[in-house]
């Protein structure tokens, strides 16, 4: 048994001794239906191993976690001209906020924002002749896995109660950032937040960022070197909406959540984690997954810091 083998499974079984707090997201209904006790983690090494311990092969909803996919499959065609569209900047807001949108002039401040996720998803609809099937090709590319899909139910259930992302969406348009129809927009952002993976799933989809933007058997690439540093850093700075900075400083990797309780992280050149577990903190984290990583990269003094 490898040693990450052996501390992902000590850290496991010591969040699961100590007492979990936070809420199952409920503001998309479906989501609320999730057991809040489920605990799963894997990793996988740019050397093709992988590790995994407690519900490490249960799908869960990825979320937000899509973003940072809807993002580079706009960035590989689009390149720098992207920027024109959103910034790159932490915006220093909770995740659905509409604050900023006005004085900014309709630029989000990031792409993990929902604001920015719509403006990306707006792009990607100009980009793409039909950009479901392509983030399911991608998904399936990169992880040999059909079976990874969207949710029916979850999407159905996000969309008939999202209505500050209806309000982005509109605020948006009015703002002259979205081309295309407005509800095209957002079905095609929440179809693709509605999509279900496991950790080891997810922790090989984000070996990209580990490994210079393409796949271990160098089969699929998605990303140039370059795009990737990029990719990495505003997963570091925008990853976790107004906790960027308390993961960073604790955690010390890249990566990005979801309300699913979903969070992925990558050490470039070594590593992707991703860990489950669907109780959030009132910044709508997962709050036993940002336990694991700062204890995981704290004992195996393993960050990119
Ligand atoms: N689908 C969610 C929303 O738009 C994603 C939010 C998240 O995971 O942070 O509200």
């Amino acid at each position: 048994m490898s040693d990450y083998q052996k501390i992902i499974e000590h850290i496991h079984d010591d969040l699961l001794r100590r007492k979990s707090y936070g809420e199952v997201a409920s503001y998309i209904p479906e989501l609320a239906h999730v057991d809040a006790e489920k605990l799963g983690v894997s990793l996988a090494t740019v050397n093709g191993d992988y590790f995994g311990v407690g519900d490490w092969q249960d799908q869960f909803s990825i979320q937000s976690i899509v973003k940072v996919l809807l993002l580079s499959m706009a960035y590989t065609k689009l390149g720098g001209q992207l920027w024109q569209r959103v910034g790159v900047e932490p915006s220093g807001t909770p995740f659905n906020s509409l604050g900023t949108l006005e004085h900014d002039k309709g630029i989000p401040r990031n792409p993990f924002s929902n604001a920015g996720a719509l403006v990306i998803s707006d792009i990607l609809l100009d980009l793409y002749d039909d950009p479901r099937q392509a983030m399911l090709d991608l998904l399936k590319n990169i992880t040999g896995d059909k079976s990874i899909g969207f949710d029916p139910i979850i999407a159905a259930s996000e969309k008939a109660h999202g209505y500050r992302n209806v309000a982005l969406v509109n605020f948006l348009k009015s703002l002259g950032n979205i081309n295309n129809d407005e509800e095209v927009v957002f079905n095609l952002y929440l179809d693709c937040c509605s999509i279900s993976m496991n950790c080891l799933q997810l922790a090989r989809t984000f070996m990209l960022f580990a490994n210079h933007g393409q796949t271990l058997d160098g089969k699929t690439h998605l990303l140039n070197p370059s795009q990737t540093k990029r990719m990495n850093a505003i997963m570091l700075t925008c990853g976790f909406y107004d906790e960027a900075g308390d993961f960073a400083y604790k955690v010390g990797l890249p990566g990005k959540s979801g309300v699913g309780g979903g969070i992925v992280a990558v050490l470039p050149q070594h590593f992707s984690v991703a860990v489950w577990s669907p109780r959030l903190n009132e910044k709508g984290n997962s709050y036993r997954g940002l336990k694991f990583l700062e204890q995981f990269t704290t004992e195996t003094e393993q960050s990119i810091f």
